[in-house]
């Protein structure tokens, strides 16, 4: 048995029942998974690896519900900074139709770097596209040696434009491949055990790029092996446009009418959805990834946060495709969160509510156990005994904090958002002193930089 000990925290954040904040708190941990959580004259005090965090703020590890890595490829393409959804995304297809195996390996150890750094533990990843001879498995074996959990859905477009729908005909694929695919990856990865570094998701990719049929057949499928369902639903206008010409009907009834409903469902955005739709997330249980920054980059809305807190929907946070972010900053994410519900209680107090404003808590909170519920984990987002050790501690004597003192948990929220000092996983580090252990970083920052010139130039 190897054992670690955390020691002399100025806070510790445990999201636990209680939701205590521990002063001089620490965590004694067992094989990776925590036995002992409290004041640091409460636990052992010898072990294996010992981490003194005295001057630190110690959080659960975040927890990342929706990106695409491949977009780090494309990030700030001048055609396509100003534009909204639709428009973005046909200007971008026909590049990311050059995408080759090793573009999304790349892509995928630098997103998952930057996560790191900004102190994400647990990242989902959305791969929709597979042009030549791309694979998932490319993103799970190059995600192998970075160190974080990984969600790794097999995303699918197979509505192309000469069948109505808005991705060229090119980065289709057929739908019998779709699903037989989906199922030996779930077959060859999914783990569902506690403690899991890699689970299989699948989804499909958005209501205009999918055939109703592909998501029936979604649904029996992640249902037969017990794996969970997520798509990009209620994103955009345009969304829900198309929504009502081709299928006269409400992109969440639709949804619903395809059997995406319930625990085993998380929709990335779900912007617009009336108090009768979130009413109804809430009772089926199905979760949202939040993901300001891109709804604000594409301009396609404000979603309504406040109202899926108190109706009790999980929601999580995602920092989305980094074609429309263009960053992958957990704390910048929560930041994002907690500023644009409080925007969105002043211009449109009825959706968004005007009695209280989010708070740097509840984003955080967001950001750990919310998005934990979102993706159906039990053992991450908070930490208390038996569950995993993923966690990140920030060093509280810098610049951005000083003169905030106060309340370092709000800190972290409320000033400019810094990256972390310390990020374990399962009791193991990934970064360390401020630096990412995983890989060389300037070799990485070199070769994917090299990546996204060809696949530009392609
Ligand atoms: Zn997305």
């Amino acid at each position: 048995m190897t054992t670690l000990l955390v020691r002399n925290a100025a806070v510790l954040v445990t999201m636990d029942e209680e939701r205590r904040e521990i002063a001089d708190g620490g965590i004694f941990v067992e094989d990776g998974f925590i036995t002992q959580v409290g004041p640091t004259d409460q636990l052992p005090s010898t072990a294996d690896e010992i981490l003194n965090l005295s001057g630190h703020l110690i959080l659960p590890g975040l927890i990342n519900t929706h990106h695409h890595f491949y977009q780090n490829l494309t990030r700030v393409v001048p055609a396509a900074q100003n534009s909204n959804l639709f428009e973005w995304l046909v200007t971008l297809y026909p590049i990311w139709a050059g995408l080759r195996p090793d573009d999304v390996k790349i892509s995928t150890q630098l997103a998952l770097a930057e996560l790191a750094l900004s102190g994400c533990t647990t990242a989902s990843d959305h791969l929709y596209i597979y042009p030549g001879a791309c694979r998932l498995d490319d993103e799970i074996e190059a995600a192998g040696v970075i160190g974080l959990r990984l969600h790794a859905s097999r995303g699918s477009m197979s509505l192309g434009e000469s069948k109505g729908g808005l991705p060229p005909d090119s980065v289709v694929e057929e739908e019998n491949e779709i699903l037989k695919d989906s199922q030996r990856l779930i077959e060859t990865y999914h783990d569902p055990e506690p403690g899991s570094m890699v689970q299989i998701v699948v989804a499909p990719c958005s209501p205009f790029t999918v055939t109703p049929d592909l998501m029936r057949e979604s649904a029996l499928l992640a249902r037969a092996y017990g794996v969970k369902l997520h798509t990009h639903l209620a994103e955009d206008v345009d969304e829900e446009v198309f929504c009502q010409d081709r299928f006269n009907s409400r992109p969440l009834t639709l949804a619903e009418s395809l059997d995406w409903a319930g625990e085993d469902v998380w929709f990335a955005h779900a912007i617009h959805m009336n108090a009768d739709e979130v009413s109804r997330m809430a009772a089926s249980g199905i979760g949202v990834a939040h993901c300001p920054s891109s709804n604000m980059r594409l301009a396609s809305g404000i979603a309504p946060v406040q109202r899926y807190l108190s109706a009790g929907v999980k929601v999580g946070l995602g920092v989305d495709g980094s074609a429309s972010n263009d960053s992958s900053h957990m704390l910048a994410e929560a930041r994002q969160a907690m500023l644009i519900s409080r925007l969105g209680s002043a211009v449109a107090p009825e959706i968004h509510g005007d009695d209280s404003l989010l708070t740097a808590r509840q984003a955080l909170e967001m950001a750990t156990l919310g998005g934990a519920k979102v993706l159906g984990r039990t053992d991450v987002g908070a930490l208390k005994p038996g569950m995993c050790a993923d966690f990140i501690a920030i060093s509280l004597n810098r610049i951005e904090f000083a003169g905030a003192q106060h309340d370092p948990v709000s800190a972290v929220v409320f000033c400019h958002p810094v990256n972390v000092d310390y990020n374990y996983v399962h009791g193991k580090p990934v970064v360390a002193e401020g630096e990412f252990l995983g890989l060389e970083i300037e070799d990485l920052i070199t070769k994917h930089n090299k990546a996204a010139q060809e696949l530009i130039n392609r």
